[in-house]
């Protein structure tokens, strides 16, 4: 399932990301309260295994 953060919005547009991997290190970063579902519109994050 993607998810991503809503801090996201808070950077270049070029660099927000959504995660699918739930053990990705930079998704797991994310607090529950701050995880959306879906993708945001946004890349897929790199370190995400697709
Ligand atoms: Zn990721």
């Amino acid at each position: 399932m993607a998810y991503y953060s809503v801090n996201e919005e808070k950077k270049p547009r070029k660099e927000r990301v959504y995660h699918t991997d739930q053990n990705c290190r930079s998704g797991r970063d994310i607090p529950k309260n701050e995880r959306r579902q879906g993708t945001g519109g946004y890349r897929h994050c790199k370190n995400c295994v697709k």
